[in-house]
């Protein structure tokens, strides 16, 4: 384990299994569609890569770069990285995101493919959903893992831009971040 890891919540065998299930719900439910995949970047890109290789339908998929954190703190604006993405008027659209927070991030990414880019309709997958009090009105339709607060990394999730490539999620040790606002 990470050093700097306090705890392992979930190891890759587990996090794997949940994803077969999240993948043949998704694949009952999107039988009948014709659907876009977009995932949020960076976060969510060995969630999609994982996830995706186990749903068994068509799809086509789209990435689009966000961010919204600071350290260990939501900024509370979402910033676009990225203004294109593909062509989704007039189709069905499944989200992909690796963690639900306060909302934000979810609900901006919403409203912008339903009101600017005529989706058909919008669904969300995320990976993890922390059990806090949102700042925006948004639930995911689907998710891997319920969590409580914690500050969480691995698997596609960093800290500063580290720790994404751990094959597990963990829970940062509150020093790692401490260490670096005294500094
Ligand atoms: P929201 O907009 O819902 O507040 O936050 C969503 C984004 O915040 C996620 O896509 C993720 O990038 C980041 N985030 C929220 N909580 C955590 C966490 O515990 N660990 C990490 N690494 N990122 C988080
Ligand atoms: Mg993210």
């Amino acid at each position: 384990m990470n050093e700097d890891v306090a705890k392992i919540l979930y190891h890759e065998s587990t996090i794997l299994s949940r994803l077969d299930e999240l993948a043949h719900q998704i694949t009952e439910d999107y039988s009948d569609k014709e659907f876009t995949v977009i995932s949020i970047l960076n976060g969510s890109f060995i969630f999609m890569a994982d996830l995706l290789r186990r749903i068994q339908l068509p799809l086509q998929v789209d990435c689009w770069s966000v961010s919204s954190y600071h350290g260990t703190k939501s900024s509370g604006s979402i910033n676009f990285r990225q203004h294109e993405v593909a062509d989704v008027s007039n189709r069905h659209v499944l989200l992909l995101d690796d963690i639900l927070d306060s909302g934000l991030t979810l609900s901006t990414i919403k409203s912008k493919l339903i009101n600017e880019k005529n989706a058909k309709s919008v669904k969300s997958c995320v990976l993890l959903c922390k059990n806090v009090e949102r700042k925006a009105e948004v639930e995911a339709d689907y998710v891997g893992f319920r969590i409580s607060n914690e500050f969480v990394v691995g698997y596609g999730l960093d800290y500063n831009e580290q720790y994404r490539n751990l094959s597990y999620i963990g829970v940062l040790k509150e020093k790692v971040y401490k260490k670096q606002l005294l500094s």
